[in-house]
């Protein structure tokens, strides 16, 4: 991934997707650019948090003005950590729903995150796309092998030629975990530091995804930690809760 300024806006982008799938339109907002003051400061995306609806919202035409994305073609969720995926046709807020996967032109699927891993899934032959909210729950819930399965089931894509892409989200230094919740995970992606426990969640990730029939050679990782990038990323548990949202917007061209 790599930063790019939009406007005022600090964006991230993955440049390899002009070479290999120049169909699909992914943009990550960082926290810069936006209205919101301290703790949300300043473009959260987040409702229902504690910022003023005013201030997100005012935030969200700020993104969405500068990505050329009208709030129309918007596709997002109530995400909670679950598996619930939504084959989506048109704009709207779904209840209850952690992923979407559409083959609509010009339909722009959003993620939020703070700490969890938004995964974008994209099979050029049936330009078929999907975007889901990866974080611990959903991620020990099989989120990524049901998106998968759905894409196969429903669209006929095969893994093989479908790249996958890995935003911002913590890293395994910066997500301590007890004894309990490392018990529901691998030993590979439990990662141990003096007598603590370590959930290595972008591992587990790309581990789901390669179970799933993906190439290594198509997962591509931002490798940023939102936990270890405090002046462009809100971290849910750096910020012990009180923090703001990103979005990570994918569109078929
Ligand atoms: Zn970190």
């Amino acid at each position: 991934m790599k930063w790019i300024i939009k406007s005022d806006l600090k964006i991230g982008i993955f440049p390899v997707l002009e070479i290999i799938a120049p169909q699909l339109d992914l943009h990550f907002a960082s926290r810069t650019g936006g209205v919101s003051p301290s703790p949300f400061n300043s473009l959260n995306l987040g409702a229902n948090i504690g910022d003023t609806d005013r201030n997100v919202n005012q935030n969200r035409d700020i993104l969405l003005n500068t990505l050329g994305i009208s709030s129309d073609n918007l596709v997002k969720g109530e995400q909670i950590h679950s598996s619930n995926i939504k084959v989506v046709n048109k704009g709207g807020s779904y209840k209850a729903s952690d992923g979407f996967i559409t083959e609509r032109e010009g339909l722009s699927l959003a993620i939020s995150t703070a700490d969890c891993y938004p995964v974008i899934l994209y099979s050029p032959p049936e330009n078929t796309l999907a975007a889901i909210h990866v974080g611990r729950k959903g991620a020990a819930k099989g989120i990524i092998s049901k998106t998968l399965g759905i894409m196969i089931d429903q669209f006929l894509i095969n893994p093989e030629y479908t790249i996958s892409l890995i935003g911002p989200g913590i890293c395994w230094k910066c997500y301590r975990v007890n004894k309990r919740i490392a018990a529901q995970f691998d030993k590979n992606v439990i990662k141990k530091r003096k007598d603590e426990l370590y959930l290595d969640l972008p591992l587990f990730i790309k581990n789901e995804l390669k179970r799933g029939g993906i190439k290594q050679r198509n997962i591509f990782s931002s490798g940023v930690c939102t936990s270890c990038s405090p002046d462009f990323c809100f971290s849910y548990r750096r910020d012990a809760h009180r923090t703001g949202r990103h979005w990570t917007i994918a569109t078929i061209k």
